[in-house]
């Protein structure tokens, strides 16, 4: 069965389903796991029949501490400072650092076929008083809190030490204030100098209320609140939070013994490894990542994400490889079996509940989907390099009849794609240049029956009267069939005449591409027996 709806049939009644992040930079595709995830699983209860909504938390009350998107200047006045609080870092683009970052996390999400029902900000949620009474908790809770932490992670905090950060009322930093002295109402404060190596508070102490968005919980404590506040039942989290003794863990015994609520459901999913690297959201390799999705379509990108269970890591090796290629083909394969044609090659399980998951729109027709013509990735990519080649008209012949609406689509799609991945990632052999000025050197390994299958079709060429890739391509049949040579040796002469290499394009398309004094003088050339020893 199908992971989702193995979980969606553990679970009964209404669910609520919620993730959260930092909107502290840009998004890396491996970043997209956890949503992906999250939209499969609210699609799989929706069909189980139970009532269902997906939230999605902006922790925007977090202090900015990276610097890397910062002048020097706006380090000094904005580190610490909440992330919803320092100015949009590329222009006036968005009211906030925080929401620059997030709506393009949000367009992202949307991209891949991700609509959570509700977007909530931590920075609107905390002024309206709805946290008050877990900070409240937490602070009148503060030593079993502090006893958690150090029974369930091994972290020690001082005597006295109180669960919330305030917000500076002199400077409005949150990074750097300590809180103490804790009374029913007010809590007392510093605004410490040293208090974190990479902000600097401005020093006034005092007392303050810590309710109605003067302060907030630290991390743990308001993941726990969330699920208490909108009544959280599911909540997968990433391997790194979901180590023994780490974050999840934590707040799970939070929201136990001091929120008096049992956790969500959990489901610990693994990383996606790019090139052997993990890819979690705040580590490295990012710009080669976010190329990943640009070049990657939504559906097969959903496709990386769903094809192995969420427990299992994920490898991915795009540079200089058919990884993407590769991709594609999973991606026909299964649209293949959805539809109920016969596949070659490898299948995952239950390919047609993975081929409606991996489908960007929820209530897609998934048979119509399926029964498209999707042109073949590498092929696409070789015949875009084949100057004068209109791949619409190519696929339309291969398929038989003009492509549809949708294939056109499908296709325009994958011209992009196909593009960006030669531009971007396609190992050498899969770039092609016809080798106009000489016989490739290569052309010597081909033997005798392949040299008179090109010398007698260069003769059928050298008076043809259509010079179209279709009649081509029938001409190149014809002179296999006549020396009882199989076409793809044919085809593979002729690839290596004109390109140098073993593979290629459809070959008829390729030659109707070239000059015919060019590809009759070329194919004499290579059929030549001198050219046997070069
Ligand atoms: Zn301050």
């Amino acid at each position: 069965m199908f992971w989702a709806d193995e979980l969606a049939a553990r679970v009964s009644g209404p669910q609520v389903i919620n993730d959260s992040k930092t909107p502290s930079g840009t998004v890396h595709v491996g970043s997209l796991r956890g949503p992906v995830l999250l939209d499969v699983i609210t699609r799989a209860l929706r069909a189980a029949g139970l009532p269902t909504s997906l939230l999605y938390g902006i922790d925007d009350l977090d202090p900015m501490d990276a610097q890397a998107l910062l002048t020097p200047d706006a380090v000094d006045r904005f580190m610490g400072m909440p992330l919803a609080h320092v100015p949009d870092p590329v222009g006036d683009c968005h009211p906030s650092y925080a929401r620059h970052f997030a709506s393009m996390f949000i367009d992202t999400f949307a991209r891949i076929g991700v609509h959570p029902d509700r977007y909530y900000w931590m920075s609107e949620i905390y002024p309206t008083g709805q946290m008050d009474r877990y900070i409240r908790t937490a602070l009148d809770r503060a030593e079993l809190v502090r006893e958690i932490y150090l029974r369930v992670s091994h972290v020690e905090r001082p005597a006295g030490w109180l669960p919330v950060h305030p917000i500076c009322s002199t400077c409005g930093r949150i990074g750097t204030t300590l809180a103490t002295d804790w009374d029913g109402e007010t809590i007392a404060f510093a605004c410490l100098p040293d208090h974190v190596a990479w902000a600097r508070g401005c020093g006034t102490t005092g007392r303050l209320s810590p309710f109605g968005g003067n302060a907030k919980l630290p991390w743990n404590l308001e993941w726990a609140a969330q699920w208490s506040l909108f009544g959280v039942t599911i909540e997968p989290c990433g391997k790194d939070l979901a180590t023994a003794g780490g974050s999840r863990d934590r707040s799970d015994a939070i929201a136990r013994e001091v929120f008096d609520r049992e956790p969500p459901l959990n489901l610990p999913y693994e990383f996606l490894n790019i090139g052997g690297r993990k890819m979690s959201t705040s580590k490295g390799h990012g710009a080669s990542a976010h190329r990943i999705a640009e070049v990657v379509p939504a559906e097969q990108l959903r496709l990386l994400f769903l094809r192995s269970r969420p427990n299992h890591a994920i490898e991915f090796d795009p540079d200089g490889t058919d990884a993407i290629p590769r991709l594609f083909d999973e991606s026909d394969r299964i649209a293949a079996a959805t539809a109920g044609r016969e596949v070659r090659g490898e299948l995952p399980p239950d390919p047609d509940r993975l081929f409606a998951a991996s489908l960007v729109d929820p209530d897609a027709d998934s048979a119509a989907e399926a029964a498209a013509y999707r042109p073949p990735f590498a092929h696409l990519a070789l015949l875009l390099q084949v100057p004068g080649v209109d791949p619409a008209t190519a696929f339309a012949t291969e398929k038989g009849e003009p492509l549809s609406d949708r294939e056109q689509a499908i296709l325009a799609e994958r011209t992009g794609a196909a593009r960006g991945w030669l531009e971007t990632y396609a190992p050498e052999r899969a770039r092609l240049a016809v080798q106009r000025d000489a016989l490739p050197a290569a052309a010597a390994v081909l033997d005798g029956t392949q040299r008179a299958v090109l010398a007698a079709l260069a003769e059928t060429l050298a008076s043809q009267a259509a010079w179209d890739g279709e009649s081509l391509q029938g001409a190149i049949f014809e002179s296999a069939r006549a020396a009882e040579l199989p076409p793809g040796r044919a085809f593979a002469a002729l690839y290596l005449a004109f390109l140098g290499g073993p593979n290629g394009p459809r070959a008829g398309w390729l030659l109707a591409s070239l000059d015919r004094d060019f590809v009759v003088a070329r194919l004499r050339a290579a059929a030549a027996p001198d050219t046997l020893t070069p």
